[in-house]
């Protein structure tokens, strides 16, 4: 403050004005742009133009003034003209400065952009004298700022016309901004709205309340998330799955600014994985869950008896007659019968028992929260009952009955695989006991199943290891009582063990197929005999051999047979094969052209236990056979019951009016011996005569028979 006077001490007035005029004038000569003075008429003719004109207009400061070359309003673009003068009169009006943006175009055509700044300058009157300013280009902020709203447009239109849902959120759960589309997608009319009434993410948006939460945490880890799927609320309260993608924004100084990110709707894709899961996990036709899911399912359970320390049930079931149904009557009623029956399976048991379908007719139940057996009994009773009443399907009445095994966690096994493996031999045990039963595992069960693997395993090396045998059964004609014949029969001799009965073998080599292989052993084995015993006899010793179902229905056995005639060289009528009656039980008609097959080779057939099986006598008549051999069932207990009397006699009659033999099987006294003879049976075979007899004891019999 003191300092001031000084300064004006030290310079005079005069030379202080005439250094400021002249700082102006360096800096009027210096300045980018174009400093002028205009008259305020149609030309804005110029009194004043800086230096900085030529770099402007482009041309001289010379050719303006006084519009010399060319007037200012000239250079003025064309299409800007009118609102220039409009404007630059508004301020004169107002008395007020003015800035207007507008083109001209420079000298060498090119138009450019310019900022005018100005004001008018008035006369003590009042009268507008000239207007003064500066024009500078701004041709390069123009583009920039062109380039930049165009850009500015493009991302608008983006967010604007987006599918995907795009938003700004604070961490707190305020939205900033939200496009139409995330709008749209929750159910508002307009981001207004949605952003109005959706003011607290965390507690408004998802289902699951924690799923804010652990998107901020997840944001907070890594920064970004990317497909965060969860189900939200939409405005009328209905839910959508979404996937979200979102990433922090901060400052410079790493401060987090908001969050933004997209949201897509992926209800149907979700809805599509559930129906998809659905399908792979339960059963087209019942609903019920399959196969796939059991394994699951029966480890939950086992998981929540171990933790509760209880025990589960593992049912496994079978309906009996399911498939003669479903073959005879078709599959539509084969479905329809399923679906009825896991209906009332899953109505026998409790909500928190799972009931799985897990092929065909087979079905597994899975029992929780049981202290013992004893608890499921009347749910099996139940299921049992159930069952077996009448269904009725197309205005038929159906009755099925099922079997069902069980077995207990922990007691009878501590995995799935172990617990299903013990309930499916408990329900086979329950088929064998006569169907329409339930049985539960036990250990007995168990040894019976281990002693039926360890056979069917060494049964597989019995033929290569050559431990089979054959006995012969002398047949003996009532009439003579001389032997007509004898049945082969095959023993089992493992190495250093006793020799097992065909009757605990037989059955597995059935199952395994095994049977094939060893019926062509015994064909050819008893062929040979027969052929030693024509040739050393001299006359024939026909050899009957037994033939299983599976034997019988292999396309092979013809040729087989044929060959093995050949090439032993017995004449094809001292062969008689042994069909057992239960063989013609699935397809009779294909039953009785196989037999006219094996007929034309000139071979003899029998049917063997004939009675035991279901017998449809009406057949009889078409088979092209040659005897009858009756089961030792009838003839065993002849003494004590008097209705196999009538039976056998029948039975003879009837054979003999198709001109077929009877051969009694089992005769074991004299009583039964006599008798027979005396209803005119045609031969026996039996421990009375004879037991089945090995080939050397054989021998020997036939040929003392020879000698005598
Ligand atoms: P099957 O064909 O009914 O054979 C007759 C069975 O009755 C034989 O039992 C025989 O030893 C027995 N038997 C004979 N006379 C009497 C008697 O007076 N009283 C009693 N209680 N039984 C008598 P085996 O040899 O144990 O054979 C049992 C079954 O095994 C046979 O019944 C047959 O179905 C089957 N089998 C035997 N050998 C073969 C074979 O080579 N192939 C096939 N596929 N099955 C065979
Ligand atoms: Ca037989
Ligand atoms: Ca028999």
């Amino acid at each position: 403050m003191n300092s001031l006077p000084k300064i004006k001490s030290l310079i005079s007035i005069d030379s202080f004005l005439h250094d400021r005029q002249h700082m102006l004038d360096v800096l009027v000569e210096n300045i980018d742009g174009l400093i002028y003075c205009t008259l305020y008429d149609d030309y804005w003719t110029m009194i004043f133009a800086s230096v900085g004109c030529k770099e402007l207009t482009g041309y001289n400061r010379e050719d303006l003034i006084f519009n010399q070359l060319i007037s200012y309003e000239e250079i003025t673009f064309e299409a800007d003209r009118q609102m220039v003068r409009d404007k630059i009169n508004h301020a004169v009006e107002l008395g007020e400065r003015f800035e207007i943006e507008y083109r001209i175009r420079r000298a060498d055509g090119v138009v450019i952009w310019v900022s005018e700044r100005g004001n008018p300058i008035f006369d003590e009157h009042g009268e507008v004298q000239a207007i003064e300013g500066i024009i500078q280009n701004i041709t390069t902020r123009k583009h920039i700022e062109q380039s930049l709203r165009e850009a500015e447009g493009r991302y608008r239109s983006i967010f604007e016309n987006a599918i995907e849902g795009i938003f700004q959120s604070t961490r707190s759960g305020l939205y900033l901004m939200v496009n139409p589309a995330l709008a749209r997608m929750y159910g508002y009319s307009s981001p207004q709205e949605l952003m109005g009434v959706l003011n607290n993410i965390n507690e408004q948006l998802y289902v699951d309340k924690a799923r804010r939460a652990e998107f901020v945490q997840a944001i907070e880890n890594s920064h970004n998330v990317q497909n965060f799927e969860s189900l939200v609320y939409k405005k009328d309260g209905s839910t959508i799955w979404i996937s979200e993608n979102a990433r922090a924004v901060t400052d410079e100084a790493g401060n987090l600014l908001y969050y933004e990110g997209t949201v897509e709707d992926i209800t149907s894709r979700k809805s599509y994985e559930v129906q998809l899961e659905y399908q792979a996990t339960h059963d087209t036709l019942t609903g019920l869950p399959n196969r796939c899911m059991l394994n699951d399912r029966l480890l939950q359970c086992i998981n929540f008896a171990t933790r509760y320390k209880n025990k589960m049930a593992v049912a496994f079931l079978d309906l009996d007659q399911f498939k003669l149904i479903n073959d005879s009557m078709g599959h539509e009623v084969g479905d329809q019968l399923l679906l009825i029956m896991s209906q009332r399976l899953s109505a026998c048991v409790r909500e928190v028992d799972t009931v799985v379908r897990i092929g065909g007719d087979e079905f597994v139940i899975l029992i929780s929260n049981i202290d013992s057996i004893h608890d499921i009994m009347s749910s099996m009773k139940r299921i049992l009952e159930s069952v077996s009443e009448p269904c009725e399907i197309h205005g038929l009445n159906y009755l099925v009955t099922c079997s069902i095994g069980i077995s207990l966690y922990p007691d009878d096994g501590a995995d799935p695989t172990v617990l299903l493996k013990n309930a499916d031999s408990a329900m086979y045990e329950a088929k064998k006991a006569g169907r329409n039963n339930y049985q539960v595992y036990t250990q007995a069960l168990n040894e019976a199943l281990a002693e039926r693997v360890m056979l069917e395993y060494k049964l597989r090396q019995a033929l290569e290891n050559e431990e089979f045998i054959l006995h012969y059964q002398p047949k003996v004609d009532f009439s003579t009582g001389l032997i007509c014949g004898a049945e082969a029969l095959i023993r089992w001799q493992p190495q250093g063990e006793a020799i097992i009965e065909p009757m605990r073998f037989i059955e597995i080599a059935e199952e395994t197929g095994l049977i094939e292989k060893i019926g062509e052993w015994v064909l050819l084995n008893a062929c040979k005999k027969a052929k030693l015993l024509k040739d050393k006899t001299g006359t024939s010793i026909p050899i009957a051999v037994n033939v299983s179902a599976r034997q019988f229905k292999q396309a092979r056995l013809p040729h087989i047979v044929k060959n093995i005639l050949a090439e032993t060289g017995l004449p094809a009528e001292c062969l008689e094969l042994e069909i057992t009656e239960s063989t013609l039980i699935d397809d009779a008609p294909k039953f009785i052209d196989t037999l006219h097959v094996l007929k034309t080779l000139g071979v003899k057939l029998a049917i063997d236990d004939f009675g035991t099986g279901y017998s449809n006598l009406a057949y009889l008549k078409d088979f092209p056979i040659d005897r009858l051999k009756i089961d030792k069932a009838f003839v065993m207990n002849l003494e004590n019951d008097p209705t196999n009397l009538a039976i056998l006699k029948a039975v003879v009659v009837l054979a003999h009016s198709l001109d077929k033999k009877v051969v009694a099987e089992g005769v074991e006294t004299q009583y039964q011996h006599d008798f027979l003879k005396s209803i005119v049976c045609d031969e026996m075979q039996g421990h009375f005569f004879s037991r089945p007899l090995p080939e050397h004891e054989f021998e020997t019999l036939i040929f003392k028979q020879f000698q005598s």
